[in-house]
């Protein structure tokens, strides 16, 4: 999963298809056809989700949920997943017309 970050704003938002834009509207991203690559308008910053590794966090959320047990302490810890800032990815294109 892809999201647009806005330093101006402090807006996150999910990318799609159609362009979407922060809050403010400066910063401006979508996906391109293939889902997999994305193009944004080179203000602000994409990140990068691994979407299995966040399911991995909310299942082990929902298990320690389950039994009382915060986990707070547990190394490594069931509720971190990979998140990454994705500007300058070869899988991400600038295009400043968005
Ligand atoms: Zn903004």
């Amino acid at each position: 999963m892809k999201l647009l970050l806005c330093e101006e704003c402090n807006d996150v938002r999910k990318l799609d298809y159609e362009v979407t834009s922060c809050k403010c509207g400066r910063v401006k991203a979508r996906y391109l056809r293939d889902g997999w690559h994305a193009e944004h308008n080179g203000l602000g910053f994409l990140l990068g989700m691994n979407n299995s590794s966040l399911g991995g966090a909310i299942h082990g959320f929902r298990q320690a949920a389950e039994v009382g047990n915060d986990m707070v302490n547990q190394e490594p810890s069931p509720f971190v997943f990979d998140a990454w800032v994705m500007t300058g990815n070869p899988r991400v294109a600038i295009n400043p017309d968005l």
